[in-house]
């Protein structure tokens, strides 16, 4: 007799639960997708792991508080010769979206991805970007190479309306995952784009302020062919000879070539950069009797707090370094 009460008394609970769990329901109104749409903002936030810096940066813009960013190559890290840790597999493990430049840029992520046992969508930012294939220099003559065959220049993100579409891309990625936020993130990806299109405008007139003839740069590995494409500027030497840093040291001819391309060119300063080591370029400004610039922050953001912090003070920091270093007589 006990055990029968016991039994109903169960299955009374079970009903009070679920006409409780029904009217929650209803109340929250997300019994079915289709008859009634999730409020924005509701659910967990996304895991989202960038490759370096400056995606995180347009991760966090576009995604704002509905994003959580691991980022794996930090703050004033080269991203080209970078060797992942077992805490970066963690991170790719339990992530939700993964975010990789791609054009040969952050190749190390393919395995590191693989061995984590990740199982977060990826998607690569340059997608659908028409990259620049620089041309080759060799024996003091800059040739064109067959396209096939030629060097992919990674460093998209030095023309601002290349970032605007990065991050359109990945407002789309965003989208997709928690579709309940579509809008929002749409809408940060233009509001971003409206001020990369102004930056765009502001360094059009800095510019400006540079005699066309003092328009070259030299820098220590091939990092600004998109911004001397977008703005009118001859990349005339690169030290290390390549798009990226991880070429063994320069020849002693190669280094001699590039202090005749900088005297010839006539250029008043070079410039350093904040990823790689400053040493030999040092050395050809001094042989070749240039001044070299402040660092430029060209493939990487300054650590939170500094003057470069976030992709648009960067481009506005670099700007203002390479027109006042060129400018002046
Ligand atoms: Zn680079």
């Amino acid at each position: 007799m006990v055990l029968i009460l016991c039994i109903g008394m169960g299955w009374i609970a079970l009903l009070v639960a679920f006409v409780l769990g029904l009217s929650a329901c209803n109340s929250f109104g997300t019994v079915r997708p289709s008859q009634a749409p999730a409020s924005p903002g509701a659910g967990p936030p996304i895991a989202v792991v960038t490759t370096f810096s400056i995606l995180a940066d347009i991760a966090r813009v576009v995604g704002g508080d509905r994003v959580i960013v691991a980022n794996l190559v930090g703050p004033g890290q080269d991203t080209h010769t970078f060797q992942p840790s077992p805490s970066d597999a963690g991170a790719l493990a339990r992530a939700d979206l993964t975010i990789e430049h791609g054009l040969g840029f952050d190749v190390w992520l393919e395995k590191l991805f693989v061995a984590s046992g990740s199982r977060a969508r990826r998607i690569v930012a340059t997608a659908g970007i028409e990259p620049f294939r620089p041309e080759h220099r060799t024996d003091g003559a800059a040739q064109k190479v067959d396209e096939h065959d030629a060097e992919v220049d990674p460093h998209v993100w030095h023309d601002p309306r290349l970032v605007g579409q990065i991050a359109l891309t990945i407002a789309e990625a965003l989208s997709a995952r928690d579709p309940a936020n579509a809008a929002t993130y749409r809408e940060r990806a233009n509001r971003y784009v409206t001020e990369l299109n102004q930056l765009d405008a502001w360094i059009v007139t800095r510019v400006e302020t540079v005699p066309p003839s003092r328009r070259a740069l030299v820098t220590n590995h091939d990092s600004l062919g998109y911004f001397a494409r977008r703005y009118g500027f001859r990349v005339v030497a690169t030290v290390l000879g390549g798009v990226s840093t991880e070429a063994s040291e320069p020849s002693a001819a190669a280094v001699a070539e590039v202090i005749r391309d900088i005297r010839s060119a006539a250029v008043p300063a070079i410039f350093a950069e904040n990823v790689s080591n400053p040493r030999i370029l040092a050395r050809v400004a001094q042989e070749a009797g240039v001044r070299v610039a402040p660092p430029l922050y060209t493939d990487a953001l300054d650590a939170p707090g500094g003057r470069a912090d976030t992709y648009v003070k960067m481009m506005r920091y670099n700007v203002d370094v390479i027109v006042e270093a060129l400018a002046a007589p």
